[in-house]
């Protein structure tokens, strides 16, 4: 893990690496959520931003939320009303100019047992020529989060695509290289977040995404930026290369 923080400081010649402020041109995005709402509290802001900027944007969900309640117990009711949440929330953050919802269905914290099983999202990358790829920041405290990584990385070593990672915060910060400002977008963030209604009754995650944005934004020193999201964006090569390095760490 230290390794892989050295290699992410290093590749600038700053004493403290300076980001890019910039809406990145991009024509097909795939967000990879593992779970319904993560897409939203990353990247919510900037898929609204490149969706308006003609961007055709689809979103893949790898749980089926059935244990996303405050004391983790399955309910598969609660998986039917996630669904339709995410749903509503994604067609509105997208200005319905959406592509594609996927599901993977795979239990809440089980993403990990199902690293084989690439076939489905194999199949999605090689239907659409995407040019970005959305997904949670591989040092996560989540599980669910990191294993993400790993599938995708164990679909990407298989293809020979040419597509830009971009991995967004959830519940760790990480060390950006890129930063959106979604100021104009973050009122339309936050009503795509009250969407989820099941998971606002379980935490206040506007305030969440207030500070975790508001944080971001006040390193541009830029009066006009109140609110932005912070990713870090590789190649595929160099993705593969971060992964790998957290697998030998066996961070599962
Ligand atoms: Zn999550």
């Amino acid at each position: 893990m230290i390794q892989i923080l050295n290699k992410i400081l290093s590749r600038t010649t700053k004493v403290i690496p300076i980001p890019k402020y910039c809406l990145p041109s991009i024509s097909k995005a795939l967000i990879v959520a593992p779970h319904m709402d993560d897409d939203i509290v990353g990247c919510g802001g900037t898929i609204h931003r490149i969706g308006q900027a003609g961007a055709e944007v689809s979103v893949l969900y790898l749980t089926n939320g059935c244990r996303g309640n405050s004391n983790m117990q399955y309910d598969e009711q609660l998986g039917n009303v996630r669904r339709l949440e995410a749903e509503k929330a994604f067609h509105y953050i997208t200005g319905e100019r959406f592509k594609n919802l996927f599901y993977m269905d795979i239990c809440d914290e089980c993403v990990s047992k199902h690293l084989e099983e690439t076939d489905d999202l194999k199949k999605i990358l090689m239907k659409d020529e995407y040019d970005a790829i959305f997904v949670p920041y591989v040092l996560d405290i989540h599980p669910d989060h990191r294993a993400a990584n790993y599938l995708l990385t164990n679909v990407l070593e298989k293809i020979d695509k040419k597509i830009t990672i971009y991995f967004y915060e959830v519940w760790v910060p990480l060390i950006p290289n890129l930063i959106v400002d979604i100021t104009a977008s973050f009122s339309e963030k936050c009503n795509a977040m009250k969407m989820h209604e099941s998971q606002m009754a379980t935490k206040n995650y506007i305030k969440m995404i207030s500070c975790l944005n508001g944080y971001r934004a006040n390193f541009a020193d830029r009066d006009e930026m109140l609110y932005a999201e912070a990713f870090y964006k590789c190649s595929i090569d160099e993705y593969i290369q971060i992964i790998s390095e957290v697998r030998q760490g066996l961070v599962y």
